[in-house]
């Protein structure tokens, strides 16, 4: 048996908002180089996770370790230098920035994490577009729309601007949430090829997903929730054939 040490830990993780306990005892590991999925009903908390793991949702109870170093005293705006990216449930980029100044963003915000800037330090140091983002263009296949702005692209593509951003802070650990909701099946078979190629890249991914034929094509580790509690854990095949996993999406 080969033991690594996993890139994130969560032990016996609660988050409880007044006596809605939304994540209740969540153990889990996150390995290198695997794309890690997490499926439920809505409101199972998965995105209540995402939050705590991400330090935006302060923990009721429970450790979360990077790298085997536990990190739940850090601020949220730190993550970014500890090398955890994210994506949100709704598209979030800036309107009046160009595909470009949007990636541009998270490779800033990875740097400020890292150096505690003065405001308007970077404007004077920094290329006009630094390696990271030229970089994160490439690996999401984005050359060519560097110009264009968030309105004038089709919802996949916007998407894929949000995956550039989070890359762009080159990341040891991506984290997205519903990343092909409101997607066509062309859409989201382009996504789950990216996500796929920066898993072979080495990328640690968790990823929430409500599809279950772009899970099962994407993901290689699953995870399944129902009212905030981990019900089922393995491959994707195994987790969708579970009694406990197709109960939570048929019994209610
Ligand atoms: P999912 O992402 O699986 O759909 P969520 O994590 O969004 O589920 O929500 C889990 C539960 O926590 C739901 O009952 C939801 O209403 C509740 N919840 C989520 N965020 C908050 C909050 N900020 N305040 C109170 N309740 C919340
Ligand atoms: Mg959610």
């Amino acid at each position: 048996v080969v033991s690594t040490t996993p890139v994130l830990e969560a032990r016996e993780v609660s988050v409880h908002f007044g006596g809605v306990r939304a994540v209740e005892g969540v153990t889990l590991r996150l390995e290198p180089g695997l794309i890690h999925g997490i499926i439920g009903p809505n409101g199972s908390g998965k995105s209540t996770l995402i939050g705590a793991i991400t330090r935006l949702t302060p923990l009721t109870r429970g450790q979360l370790l990077f790298d085997g170093e536990p990190y739940q005293g850090i601020r949220p705006s730190a993550m970014a230098g500890l090398g955890v990216a994210r994506t949100f449930q709704t598209v979030r980029l800036l309107p009046d920035l160009n595909v470009r100044d949007n990636i541009q963003l998270g490779a800033d915000a990875e740097a400020s994490a890292k150096t505690r800037p003065r405001p308007g330090w970077y404007q004077r140091l920094r290329p006009s577009v630094s390696p990271a983002v030229a970089d994160a263009i490439r690996r999401t296949g984005l050359e060519g729309w560097e110009d264009y702005y968030p309105s004038e692209l089709s919802y996949g593509t916007q998407r894929r601007v949000e995956i550039a951003r989070a890359i762009s802070m080159n990341p040891r650990l991506l984290l997205l949430d519903e990343p092909t909701a409101g997607m066509n099946q062309s859409e989201r078979a382009e996504i789950s090829r990216l996500l796929r190629d920066l898993r072979d890249e080495g990328l640690c991914q968790l990823l929430v997903e409500h599809d279950v034929q772009m899970m099962l094509d994407t993901c290689d580790y699953v995870f399944a929730m129902n009212f905030g509690e981990l019900i089922a854990e393995g491959t994707p095949a195994d987790v969708v054939q579970n009694p406990l996993v197709q109960e939570a999406y048929l019994g209610r």
